[in-house]
């Protein structure tokens, strides 16, 4: 019997999601594609399995490293194609923001150009987020677009904006135009116009 180590759906980012190992089971994945990533066109080969209870999984391996699950969803079509677009469409989605879009090298699935369709229906799925976002400018974008700190929008919803952090640490603060308020993961500070405002005049 093929079956899961979680029945949780998704793409794993850190370390809330866990799929399990694949020390026991990684002759059960199959030959899915090759692709280029990262700033240095390193290759990654992917690998998906078909469960018993009725789940698909995206594995990947980069160099000599061990097969790690990536992604893992309920079987939503009868066409097992279909399925393997649905895992490899969001963990392309999931990982942009971090790596960038992969590169198309090989695949026993798609051809280049359906592959290529996938990441482009990605992007303008966030090109129509973000034009959404840009006809509704706030204050709190005002006053970040003043200051310098370059909002834009994140394309994962209309009232989603990425902005620089005032701490000048070089990452990202986030910025909800529903609420108007930013926050900082990193340097643990969040608010609204005011807060923003005096951390600005402490420096
Ligand atoms: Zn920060």
């Amino acid at each position: 019997m093929k079956t899961v180590f979680t029945t949780q759906e998704g793409v794993k980012m850190n370390s809330e999601l866990d799929f399990g190992s694949t020390k026991e089971i990684h002759e059960q994945f199959q030959y899915l594609m090759d692709t280029l990533e990262t700033m240095f066109d390193e290759e990654f080969n992917y690998y998906y399995r078909v469960t018993d209870d009725n789940f698909i999984q995206l594995a990947y391996s980069y160099g000599k490293s061990e097969l790690q699950i990536m992604a893992q969803y309920r079987m939503r079509f009868k066409n097992l194609k279909e399925n393997i677009t649905f895992i490899v469409k969001n963990s392309i989605e999931a990982s942009a923001p971090f790596s960038g879009y992969p590169k198309f090298e090989n695949s026993s699935v798609f051809t280049e150009q359906e592959f290529d369709g996938i990441v482009q229906s990605i992007k303008d799925e966030k090109d129509a987020i973000s034009k959404k976002s840009l006809e509704n400018i706030t204050p709190l974008i005002t006053y970040l677009k003043e200051n310098n700190l370059n909002p834009v929008p994140s394309g994962y919803s209309p009232t989603n904006w990425n902005a620089q952090c005032p701490s000048g640490r070089g990452h990202s603060i986030m910025v909800s135009t529903k609420s108007d308020e930013w926050g900082c993961g990193y340097c643990r500070r969040k608010g609204g116009i005011a807060e923003l405002e005096s951390w600005l005049h402490e420096k």
